[in-house]
């Protein structure tokens, strides 16, 4: 089959000729038609340290997808050839005290695919029958790609009430805007994005933004005035992985104010804990998606009309996927799609 291989340990994907997986008992086999670029697979592209770390070679990569399940392993009656599926990403170990607990998005023994197994930019994928997904029908295939990233969003907007409240977004990238749009949908009030990208701003204004801020010319708190928030933002969800969006950001808080933060940031960051303390600001670390609370969310939000497709920029065959990546290095894409049909 083809696939989008990292081949050696030099920048670059190929586009290359790799025998189909095969399915254990438990396994289902997926044909893909679409898939989606994500920031991780721009690290494994550009290969950067964190991937000369993690990635061994070769390996498909790749985790954003939807396809069509066309066969199961013996042991698996809960699927069956025909459904419309995405996948989990995160491989947990199942046996662990989270795992058993059902909470399986804090297992210690994760495995991702396109990073430690085989991936989704490819042909086939197989998956294990209790990382998959189906999807209700009518969702647009485009859109059903994006669940991985979507449930990051989802997974960190929800983390706390929103009916009513006034929410700060800081990084307006793909999963930023689309966690303005899940705002939204929830009931927020005002939903304030920042970013210093003018075309991703305006992409936050389309997804459900009520404001954006270019933090290059403008300040929360003037924003604050202007909002007419005299006491601070409710929530904050960190987007950017800056430490700058993050100071500022606390910074603008309410006292009692919650942030929800799944931006990762590249170094260690400093920030004024006394603001943290007298404020008793609550901070909470995010990681993947709820297994499957988050998956059942971005279901039936995406059934009863939250529209996240404005988020999609670039739309391509699998085969003109450097056209894709270099958009992505560019700036100018938020996501890409390949298709795979
Ligand atoms: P992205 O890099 O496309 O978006 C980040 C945005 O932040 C960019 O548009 C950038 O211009 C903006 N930004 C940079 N400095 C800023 C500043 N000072 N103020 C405001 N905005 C600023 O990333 P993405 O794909 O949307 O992902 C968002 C973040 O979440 C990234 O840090 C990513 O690594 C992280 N992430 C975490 C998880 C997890 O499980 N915790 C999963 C996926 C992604
Ligand atoms: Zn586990």
């Amino acid at each position: 089959m083809k696939a989008l291989v990292k081949k050696e340990a030099a920048p670059g994907l190929w586009l290359a000729e790799v025998p189909e997986p095969e399915i254990g008992i438990n396994d289902v086999l997926i044909r893909v038609k679409r898939t989606a670029i994500c920031g991780t697979d721009m690290h494994i592209y550009n290969w950067d340290n964190w991937a000369q770390k993690t990635i061994p070679t070769p390996m498909v990569v790749g985790h954003e997808f939807v396809g069509e399940i066309v066969a199961i392993g013996s042991n698996v009656n809960d699927f069956h050839p025909g459904q419309l599926v995405s996948g989990e990403g995160h491989v947990v170990c199942g046996r662990c005290r989270n795992c058993l607990a059902g909470r399986r998005h804090l297992c210690a023994h994760t495995s991702g695919i396109g990073v430690n197994r085989p991936g989704a930019f490819a042909e086939y994928v197989v998956l294990p029958m209790s990382n998959v997904w189906e999807h209700r029908s009518g969702v647009d295939l485009d859109v059903a790609a994006l669940f991985d990233p979507f449930g990051n969003a989802v997974h960190t907007a929800l983390q706390y009430d929103l009916l009513g409240e006034d929410v700060l977004i800081t990084g307006a990238g793909p999963i930023g805007v689309m966690a303005a749009a899940v705002c939204r949908h929830a009931g927020a009030r005002h939903v304030v994005v920042t970013d210093l990208n003018p075309s991703r701003l305006a992409l936050a204004s389309r997804l459900g933004a009520t404001r954006t801020v270019d933090v290059r010319h403008e300040n929360l708190a003037d924003v604050q005035r202007e909002l007419g928030l005299s006491e601070g933002f409710d929530v904050g969800l960190e987007m950017s992985g800056s430490p700058a969006a993050f100071r500022a950001m606390l910074a603008n808080l309410c006292h009692g104010g919650q942030v929800a933060m799944l931006g990762i940031p590249t170094e260690e960051m400093a920030i004024d804990w006394t603001t943290v303390i007298f404020n008793m600001l609550t901070i909470k670390g995010i990681y993947g998606r709820e297994m499957y609370e988050t998956w059942y969310k971005m279901s039936v939000m995406i059934e009863s009309g939250l529209d996240i497709s404005p988020v999609i920029t670039h739309r391509l065959p699998y085969h003109e996927f450097q056209q894709g990546f270099d958009a992505m290095l560019a700036g100018d894409a938020c996501k890409v799609v390949l298709n795979w049909e």
